[in-house]
């Protein structure tokens, strides 16, 4: 296939525009040199225009079926393997990330199209509930109540400067929403614009080629927050996909919440992702877990919501040389690239925190380099007393830093425990002993986090059925819900009940005969006829 040339402009639907004077530039964080070509920034009047499409596109959309639907995303799928190596290299060229890296999101993010797509042919996800009528009752008589998941309408979705593909255009929250029925106005990220414009023409072949209407799709760009902001304001918007920043995640569900009508906005935001050590364990296999924690903390320079940035050690007369052992990886791990200048100055804003605060010690520090927007790993070691006085210390330092906490205690290692607060994951390493011994500590992290992991590492997010990626406040906005994995999709819907409804009136998932043969709740039984 012949190279795209990238245009710099806003999709209106299925149009280009470019009405503002506001331009920018991608910059390549290897080389901090800037890149072709210059993107222009969406107008008030623009974006009011791509929702006003999406609105009048959902009131045909939500109609579709099931398999004009499934075969809709399998095509943005297939039209995302066809950008070929464009995609891949202009990926490279705007992220820093590496090749492998990113061929590895591509097949993720399109297995992720095709994973929806199945969901949706199949159909039980509308989770059809029907109580049939008995007008016999006494002393009154039961209507028939129907229910199932409808579309919401026009969503809003903000990707993350770290997945240009998985949490981006046509990341989770796009797959999700449009297999739910909803159609998507998408705030491009401005730190891989190029990428994102790639993959909206993706998409936009895909509503072509499948005859889907125009406004089901829109991408406007953007480097101020007036666009985001304007995205979420506008009264036709009826709920927010986010994930990026606790900053930038809070911000937008405050603005949400000063509408006149009020939407639903699952931000997913940073995490530390405390990381649990037991003695057992640690006598055991120190020395393994030790560079197994290591080598979580750096992976892809640390920029991962799902980064351990957090180690609690217990009382162990082992502890020592675990602190030991990491800090020989930590300082024989290069610097790397970071995402952009802006994360790399945060990154060692965090870490100057972290330096300078009392109670809170550096232990190593990995090679330095000049080279491009690059970061060192970093290690720092607390106790107990700090940790419980000093909320700073479980903030997240999004890069390759992590910081041990040793517990001289059994009941301090529970405290800590406690004191934590919503992370997308948590994990214990443990001997069966030691999971015996600390069994408590499970009880109280359910309630802390999204994902529990035994005996492995929190980085890698399966897409799959059972993912929930997710927890309580701050990592994300709503607790209930999960931004990846097809139980993502109930975001983007809500229940609506049919009573007394002829059969010829009913949504086929709803009709007495199950005319789409799907999975029902008839009268509290699961069944499919
Ligand atoms: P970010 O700075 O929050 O940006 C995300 C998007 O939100 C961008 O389009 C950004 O636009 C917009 N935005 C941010 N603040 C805004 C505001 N106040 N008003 C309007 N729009 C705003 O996040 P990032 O730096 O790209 O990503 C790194 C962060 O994402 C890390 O904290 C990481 O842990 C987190 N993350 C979380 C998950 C998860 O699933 N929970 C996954 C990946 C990454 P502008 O750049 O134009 O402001």
């Amino acid at each position: 296939m012949n190279a795209m040339k990238l245009e710099g402009k806003n999709n209106i639907g299925n149009v280009y525009s470019a009405e503002g004077t506001k331009t920018f530039q991608a910059v390549n964080p290897s080389t901090k040199e800037t890149i072709e070509p210059f993107f222009h920034e969406a107008t008030l009047t623009e974006i009011d225009k791509a929702v006003q499409k999406a609105h009048e596109a959902f009131q045909q959309y939500r109609l579709i079926t099931r398999d004009k639907k499934a075969e809709f995303l399998t095509c943005i799928g297939d039209e995302i393997m066809a950008l070929g190596d464009q995609l891949i290299t202009r990926c490279m060229e705007e992220t820093g990330l590496a090749e492998a890296r990113l061929i590895g999101e591509r097949a993720r993010t399109v297995n992720q199209l095709y994973l929806f797509s199945a969901l949706v042919k199949e159909g039980s996800w509308v989770d059809a509930r029907l109580d049939t009528a008995d007008p016999n009752r006494k002393p009154l008589p039961k209507p028939d109540l129907r229910s199932m998941q409808k579309a919401l309408g026009p969503v809003g979705v903000f990707g993350a400067s770290n997945f240009p593909m998985a949490y981006s255009v046509a990341g989770g929250d796009t797959t999700s929403a449009l297999a739910a029925g909803c159609t998507v106005v998408i705030k491009a990220h401005p730190a891989h614009p190029g990428a994102c414009e790639l993959v909206g023409q993706a998409i936009l072949t895909a509503i072509k080629k499948c005859n889907m209407p125009d406004g089901t799709f829109s991408m406007v760009h953007g480097q101020s927050t007036d666009v985001g902001l304007a995205i979420v304001r506008h009264p036709m918007i009826k709920a927010i996909g986010f994930t990026g920043s606790f900053r930038g995640g809070k911000a937008l569900f405050d603005e949400a919440n000063k509408r006149p009508e009020p939407i639903p906005v699952y931000a997913e935001m940073g995490s530390t992702n405390p990381v649990f050590i037991l003695p057992g364990a640690l006598k055991e296999r120190g020395k393994d877990i030790a560079r197994d924690f290591a080598s979580s903390v750096t992976l892809g320079v640390g920029q991962f919501c799902t980064n351990p940035g957090l180690v609690i050690l217990p009382p162990s007369e082992f502890k020592e040389e675990f602190i030991t052992n990491v800090s020989k990886h930590i300082e024989d791990t290069a610097a790397g690239v970071m995402l952009t200048e802006g994360i790399r100055n945060n990154f060692q804003q965090g870490v100057n925190i972290l330096q300078t605060l009392s109670g809170v010690e550096e232990v190593s520090s990995g090679k330095e380099s000049e080279t491009g927007f690059t970061a060192s790993a970093h290690f720092f070691e607390s106790d107990i007393k700090s940790f419980l006085s000093n909320p700073t210390l479980e903030e997240e330092v999004f890069g390759p830093s992590t910081l041990a906490i040793t517990a001289s205690t059994k009941s301090e290692l529970i405290q800590a425990a406690k004191k934590i607060h919503g992370h997308l994951t948590a994990t214990v390493i443990g001997t069966d002993k030691d999971l015996e011994e600390y069994h408590d500590l499970i009880h109280i992290l359910e309630q802390k986090a999204g994902r529990l992991i035994i005996n492995g590492y929190p980085t890698g997010v399966e897409v799959c059925h059972a993912m929930v990626h997710g927890g309580p406040f701050p990592a994300t906005t709503d607790s209930r819900t999960t931004s990846v994995g097809t139980s993502s999709i109930t975001r983007f819907s809500r229940p609506v009940c049919y009573q007394n409804f002829p059969d010829a009136l009913l949504p086929e998932e709803l009709k007495s005969n199950n005319p789409l043969g799907i999975w029902r709740l008839l009268n509290g039984e699961r069944i499919k006829k």
